[in-house]
């Protein structure tokens, strides 16, 4: 059953309950206002006929005077003798009317209202005992016929009944209608989706909604974000996949075009071995970096945390970068203050010396590089400034994506450039410690990189005397076998 149909059948149902809820009070109402109007009807009469009674010497009762009486009301007197002494209406002999009206209460001392069936017709009757001077001397009784009123609530029901029935329809209709209105929107919502299943195309978005607010407004809204969240990550994977691609070609034509040189020289050339080795061991980084990146995008990567003197720590990839600076680069250290943080020790030594080599390759000779330390109440500051190329503001929300190079590094491939992956695994690394990284740059002024991480707690367990093995730089991670994902870092402006 439909979704509309199913709300159409609860409302109409609801709405039928209350209309027969409404009916049975309404015609409990009437039934109670028609009763007491008999009922005062009956009194008056009573009293009337009372009225003109009384009872001479020998106690038997007498009427002083001829009333006129109401025509629907029956009134009889009986004496003690149960003969019928005086009754209101002139009815044939043989009629029960000429009975008492209701023989049951005929000997009751309080006057009672009863329901008889006299002659096949329901009566109301009041009883009403006559007494003098404390002597029952009779019985009065004034009887009406129900028949009116029978007649005018089975009327009454049976409009009832027929209004709520075209009520009920009139709703159900209505509800039809205003259902289908209603719910359209979410018709297209089906057809958008099953347009994008057929077509492939998740660049489609939904109509926007006439009200954004109200609940299909709102699951509308939902379903274009889900929409544009999965159209850039299938982006993203196809451009991944692209990178990857064109990553893997250049070494591997490498290594087939010198396989075939010594092929067709016959013999095995060690410029060629050499060339071949050096693309081998690229194309292992790739692989490493790639798997890396991909744990700690997962937020899997592997980390033993303990608390790290980021100070110390600094110093030593800053005197392990002393070569790649050479003579021609500046090498400072700024402001340094004892930092203990908590993380892995290896994995942040891979951040701060990824910052400090790009620092380094991309500030031209007689450039400096400045690397600082700082630290307030809850976390620790750690800056590598350079002089450099710096990076153009178009470019600069991007440095953190994976496979992300800029135009001058790209050109410097040739001379040991990376892959694109640096920023990005240190990205990850540092958001995997709940910390963050941020870039502020201008180009041909230099850049800025700064990592902020929370300070280490109490709950951090002290460092081990493990003997740890240095990374040689480029730094990669060890393999793992874990898919990889399609998350890509937020840009950082
Ligand atoms: P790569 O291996 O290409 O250095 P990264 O992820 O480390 O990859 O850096 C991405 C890009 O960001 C670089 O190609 C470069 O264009 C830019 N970049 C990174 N660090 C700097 C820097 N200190 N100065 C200028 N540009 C930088």
């Amino acid at each position: 059953m439909s979704l509309r149909a199913r709300l159409t059948l609860y409302y109409t149902i609801v709405l039928g309950a209350v209309l027969v809820l409404f009916g049975l009070a309404v015609y409990g109402l009437i039934s109670v206002v028609q009763l007491r109007q008999v009922d005062s009807a009956l009194e008056r009469a009573a009293r009337d006929l009372l009225f003109v009674a009384r009872v001479d010497d020998q106690g038997d009762i007498i009427f002083i005077q001829r009333v006129s009486f109401d025509s629907s009301v029956i009134s009889q007197v009986w004496n003690t003798e149960a003969q019928l002494i005086g009754v209101t209406q002139t009815v044939d002999p043989q009629s029960p009317l000429m009975q008492p009206l209701d023989a049951s209460v005929m000997e009751s001392e309080e006057r009672v209202f009863t329901d008889a069936l006299i002659g096949g017709i329901s009566y109301r009757v009041l009883t009403v005992p006559l007494h003098s001077n404390g002597m029952r001397v009779g019985v009065l009784q004034s009887g009406t016929s129900l028949s009116i009123f029978d007649a005018l609530r089975t009327d009454l029901v049976r409009y009832l009944i027929l209004l709520s029935g075209i009520a009920i329809l009139i709703a159900g209709m209505l509800g039809l209608v205003t259902g289908r209105r209603a719910l359209a929107p979410l018709a297209t919502v089906t057809d958008t989706a099953l347009q994008i299943t057929r077509a492939d195309d998740l660049s489609r978005r939904i109509p926007e909604p006439s009200d954004p607010e109200d609940e299909v407004g709102r699951l509308i809204t939902a379903f274009n974000d889900t929409l544009a969240r999965l159209d850039k990550l299938f982006t993203t994977q196809r451009r991944f996949v692209a990178d990857i691609g064109h990553e893997l070609r250049t070494p591997l034509t490498v290594v087939r075009g010198n396989l075939d040189l010594m092929r067709r020289m016959g013999r095995m050339d060690e410029e060629s071995m050499h060339s071949i080795e050096q693309e081998v061991v690229r194309l292992s980084r790739l692989v490493e970096d790639l798997l890396v990146l991909a744990q700690a995008e997962s937020g899997k990567l592997p980390m033993d945390r303990r608390r790290v003197e980021l100070d110390s720590l600094l110093l030593e990839v800053f005197n392990q970068v002393r070569v790649l600076a050479g003579e021609n680069i500046k090498l400072e250290i700024g402001k340094i203050d004892q930092v203990l943080v908590c993380g892995d020790r290896d994995r942040l030594r891979q951040v701060v010396l990824n910052l400090m080599a790009n620092a380094i390759k991309y500030t031209k000779p007689g450039g400096v590089v400045t690397a600082s330390l700082s630290k307030d109440e809850q976390s620790a500051k750690l800056a590598v400034k350079d002089t450099g190329l710096g990076i153009p503001a178009a470019d600069l929300p991007h440095v953190f994506e994976r496979f992300y190079r800029g135009d001058k590094s790209r050109s410097r491939a040739k001379d040991g450039a990376g892959f694109g992956l640096g920023l990005s695994i240190a990205y990850w690394i540092v958001r995997n410690h709940k910390g963050d990284i941020e870039v502020k740059s201008r180009p041909n002024r230099g850049s800025t990189f700064t990592i902020r991480l929370p300070l280490a707690d109490e709950n951090c367990p002290d460092t081990t005397s493990d003997l740890r093995l240095e990374p040689s730089f480029p730094v990669s991670s060890a393999a793992t076998t874990a898919p990889l994902p399609d998350a890509q870092p937020e840009h950082i402006d």
